[in-house]
């Protein structure tokens, strides 16, 4: 076949199984996916009603520019509107940045475990990719900072950190910018960011005017509750966006995505409720590993990643066989956890009953 030799390493994203095969394959009413950090309370109300308006306009392209999201989500941000950019999802935004910025006698700098989509883009580009073992599922930034050599063009830090919940501090991320050569662009990856509690979390959109190679990400699939429509932004200083922007392909959000984050970003008040709930029910798996001395990775997003001692795979089958999809973190560089996404109270009080069947 002859693709790009780049292309003979890398197999496609492997999703958690269907819903419906589990259903059908288990004799099971009922299956619960919390294995990709979904929303479990949907999304806001007022999506509903923009994407019923929306129908005539189907046969429409949409405005690739996203002109009035753009307006909104920059109003919201305080930043100005030229220094966005949005994806078809925040993936496709990782995705536009490997393809405009790498080449092939580049390197990136990443932690490791973390989102495998920035290794998966860097690698298509035949970019080397330097692997930095975290410490604790944190982020090491200062070894990251001495993988960092003339021919690293990007670093990723992902905050909070997928698959392990963890974050790094706002004076460590301060200091770790402060040194990054202004050459090489640090990627802030913050899909969870609406669901962050900690006050030391770092505030990065104000370090944009003095940092003209930093890119924050950010996405309406996780706490907004809008991962099947598609719609996730970077933001960055002005040059860089007009450099990247190109890269995008002309009509890469739709119509529907872009109306219903639109309406989405103006009910602030389900993102705090959501946001109240997720930390209280955090609370209960937190109580259970301390009842059960089981270590867990202490998390700023909405899962987290408990680590039974056993492999976690007979974990995950346990959960499946009681309708819970969740992820095994044998597939994510934790061979004896489980990455479990928090659900609504009931879900998780069941999932924790059976944890604790599963303890005894
Ligand atoms: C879910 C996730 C994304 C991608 O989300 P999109 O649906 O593509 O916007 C990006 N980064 C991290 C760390 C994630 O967990």
């Amino acid at each position: 076949m002859r693709v790009k030799e780049t292309m003979l390493d890398l197999v496609p994203y492997q999703p958690g199984k269907p819903m419906e095969d589990v259903k059908r394959e288990l004799g099971l009413d009922k299956v619960v996916k919390l294995a990709s950090n979904e929303n479990p309370y949907g999304c806001s109300p007022a999506v509903k009603e923009t994407i019923e308006k929306s129908f005539q306009d189907l046969s429409i392209y949409p405005d690739g520019y996203a002109r009035q999201l753009r307006q909104s989500v920059a109003e919201h941000l305080g930043v100005r509107d030229t220094q966005l950019i949005f994806g078809n999802g925040s993936d496709e935004v990782i995705l536009i940045l490997c393809r405009s910025i790498l080449s092939k006698d580049d390197n990136i700098v990443t932690a490791s475990p973390t989102f495998p989509q920035y290794r998966h883009n860097a690698v298509i580009e035949g970019t080397e990719i330097r692997e930095v073992p975290s410490v604790d599922g944190v982020h090491d930034l200062d070894a990251m900072l001495e993988a960092i050599d003339e021919k690293t063009k990007m670093v990723f830090v992902c905050n909070p950190n997928n698959p392990t919940g963890t974050y790094v501090n706002d004076e460590k991320f301060n200091r770790f910018i402060e040194k990054v050569p202004e050459d090489v662009f640090v990627v802030s990856d913050e899909a969870y960011f609406e669901y962050v509690a900690a006050d030391d979390y770092p505030d990065t959109l104000p370090l944009l005017e003095q940092y003209p190679n930093l890119i924050i990400l950010r996405t309406f699939s996780k706490a907004y509750g809008l991962a099947s429509l598609r719609i996730g932004y970077g933001v960055a200083h002005e040059a860089l966006i007009k450099a990247v922007d190109p890269g995008r392909e002309p009509f890469n959000t739709n119509t529907l995505a872009q109306r219903a984050a639109l309406a989405a970003l103006k009910d602030q008040q389900f993102i705090r409720d959501c946001f109240e709930k997720n930390r209280a029910e955090m609370k209960k798996y937190e109580g259970f590993c301390k009842e059960y001395g089981y270590k867990y990775y202490p998390s700023q997003a909405n899962f987290i990643l408990i680590d039974f001692n056993i492999p976690g795979g007979e974990v995950f089958d346990r959960l499946l066989k009681k309708g819970f999809i969740t992820r095994n973190g044998e597939a994510l560089g934790f061979p004896t956890a489980v990455r479990i996404t928090l659900g609504n109270r009931e879900q998780n009080d069941q999932i924790i009953k059976e944890l604790k069947h599963i303890s005894s």
